[in-house]
């Protein structure tokens, strides 16, 4: 039987961080680390095994390329990130290249692994890493929206005053400046999030949620320009995709994924609820968005497709 192993490449702040959150979880039997720093990936992996004792029983090691033969899960999180002030779509020419090297050594090896991307601009390096690498589609999935939904459910459950766990509401399209909140569905104890309101009885300002909205999207840029990265939150995403993957668990989970007439959107790596299990993106949702949200998915679907024929024709 395959060992649960999951190759991370990039020992940076991400793939750390993810590496820390992932041996915590106890999900995993072993973790290899890959990055092109090989003393960044050493001293990760040093740091990380002298708390070895106080988790889960777990591998952790650094090693190369090969490791992704017997790997189920291939986490790509090499890259450069964001410098303050830059968009996602700046960063793309520099990490494409940096994937091209990337993808055509793990496709030297790779056998049944999922691989799921979480450099940005994430929904175009999903695609990218899909074209060169070959691969299913389900086995090529992107990070996508799984920390902006959580971003999400965070301030709501905050404002709300109500258990993040039972605040259910999504953020589909791009991970960046197009996304777009489903306040449609959004719902607290099966209830439609207006209709919840209305109980609580605050009357808060008409504009509150785009204040909420506006949080999470510029959550990004406000946590680089204080401390220069985010990795927290994304490492617990990361994981909770990873235990997706690795415990088969059927998790609705908003990852990125190529779709194909979704509502019309075709051929784009885009953030949508998904079914997330062993085999990777096993079913794609669609759900009843009101005609304003799938605009903005519509738009969102565009400004990525963009992006990545810029890629493509450059
Ligand atoms: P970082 O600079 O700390 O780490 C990147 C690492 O990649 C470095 O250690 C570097 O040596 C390594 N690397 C570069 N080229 C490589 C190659 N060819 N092969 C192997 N390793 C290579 O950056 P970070 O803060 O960890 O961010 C990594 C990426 O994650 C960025 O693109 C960032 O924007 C992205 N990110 C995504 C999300 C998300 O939700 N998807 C959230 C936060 C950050």
């Amino acid at each position: 039987m395959m060992k649960d192993k999951v190759v991370i490449v990039g020992a940076g702040f991400v793939g750390a961080t993810s590496a820390y959150a992932l041996m915590m979880s106890g999900v995993a039997e072993e973790i290899v680390m890959i990055d092109a720093n090989h003393d960044k990936a050493e001293g990760e992996v040093m740091d990380l095994n002298h708390g070895i004792l106080f988790v889960p029983s777990i591998q952790i090691r650094t090693g190369d390329y090969s490791d992704c033969k017997d790997a189920r899960l291939i986490i790509i999180t090499a890259g450069s990130n964001q410098k303050p002030g830059e968009s996602r779509m700046d960063l793309l020419k520099r990490n494409a290249s940096i994937f091209e090297d990337i993808i055509s050594q793990i496709k030297k090896y790779i056998t049944d692994a999922i691989v799921l991307v979480v450099t940005n601009p994430v929904d175009v390096l999903t695609h990218f890493t899909l074209k060169i690498s070959g691969l299913p589609p389900s086995r090529v999935i992107g990070s996508g929206t799984v920390l902006d939904s959580s971003r999400f459910r965070f301030l709501l459950s905050r404002h709300c005053g109500v258990d993040a766990r039972n605040v259910h509401a999504y953020i589909i399209g791009e991970h960046g400046d197009s996304e777009v909140p489903v306040w449609s569905l959004a719902d607290i104890a099966g209830m439609p999030i207006d209709k919840y309101c209305m109980q609580c009885g605050r009357q808060c300002a008409r504009d509150e949620k785009d204040k909420i909205f506006e949080e999470v999207k510029n959550s990004a840029y406000n946590i680089i320009a204080k401390k220069g990265a985010t990795y927290y939150a994304v490492g617990l995403a990361v994981r909770r995709i990873a235990e997706a993957i690795l415990r088969n668990e059927n998790s609705v989970l908003t990852i990125s994924t190529l779709v194909d007439n979704y509502y019309g959107i075709s051929d784009v790596c885009i953030s949508l609820p998904v079914l997330v299990n062993g085999q990777g993106a096993a079913r794609l949702l669609k759900i009843p968005v009101n005609e304003q949200e799938l605009d903005s998915l519509k738009r969102s679907a565009e400004k990525i497709k963009e992006a990545t024929d810029q890629l493509y024709s450059a």
